[in-house]
Order: structure tokens, then sequence, then C-alpha cells
């Protein structure tokens, strides 16, 4: 594992939210992604998702997790975070997943992860890393996308 550079020990204990048991993720990994990303620090973040990505679990994990506070946000999944054709600027690729994880079936959408190739899952990591930042209220903002 590379060493991380001094001033960049990224941390948010996102991790320590209650998790389902069938889901065995990395939360050190977890925790620091989330941490770079809510510091705002790009080079961390990119550096922890080619990691994060190669994990299905902790992938996996991650889009639990930004449902589970979507969800608890909106009062449940809108279908633009479900639906292939409903318009909103979620990836396919998390919509797939959100779908296969309905109803708390954990495992069925760490299969749809693992199915994945590397490019499908890095853009269901990006939309579950705007959900997150978005709703966990961070003052780095995701990245900015064309508006709808
Ligand atoms: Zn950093």
């Amino acid at each position: 594992m590379t060493p991380i550079p001094p001033g960049h020990a990224h941390h948010f204990a996102i991790a320590d939210l209650p998790g389902p048991a069938d889901l065995l993720a990395d939360s050190e990994l977890l925790a620091q992604f989330t941490g770079a990303a809510s510091d705002g620090c790009a080079t961390c973040q990119a550096r922890l998702l080619t990691r994060l990505i190669g994990d299905s679990l902790t992938l996996a994990r991650l889009i639990e997790l930004a449902c589970a506070i979507t969800g608890l946000a909106l009062g449940g999944l809108p279908s633009s975070l479900t639906s292939p054709s409903a318009p909103g600027l979620a990836s396919p690729e998390f919509r797939q997943l959100a779908r296969a994880g309905r109803g708390a079936a954990n495992n069925r959408m760490l299969a749809e992860c693992q199915r994945m190739t590397t490019d499908q899952r890095r853009r269901a990591a990006e939309t579950a890393t705007d959900l997150l930042l978005g709703f966990l209220g961070f003052e780095a903002a995701a990245p900015a996308r064309a508006s709808r």
C-alpha cells in the first residue's frame, strides 16, 4: 500500500454508521475515502477511489450507505436513482445497483458489483459519492456537473 503523504490522513467516520453484517467492507478504506471527499482532496479521492472499486465488498457498502442515507433524507429512493429511464444525473450503473439492493438485498447488489467492469464500478461509485456529499452536508461540493 502506498504511504499516505503528510497532511493527508483523511478520515470521516461514515464507516461507523450501522451497516448490514453481510457487507464486510474495509471500513478504514471507506473512512479514508469519504474523508478525502469531505475534505475536498481530489488527489486522495482519486487514489482511494481506485482502491475502492477494486474491492467489490467495500464498493457495495458505499452504494448501500448512499442508498440508506438518501432514503432517510428523502423518505425513500426516488425513481431518478433507480429507474434506467427517469431523468436525472445518477449514473446508469448506480441505478442498477440501487435497484438490485432494494429491500435490503445486499447480496444481490454485491453480486451485481462483482459482475461490473472497473469503469462501471467507477461510475456507480461516483454517483454514490455525490449523494453522500450532498446528503451529509459536506462543505466540499461534489465536482460541478452540467445542470439538468
Ligand atoms: Zn489528501
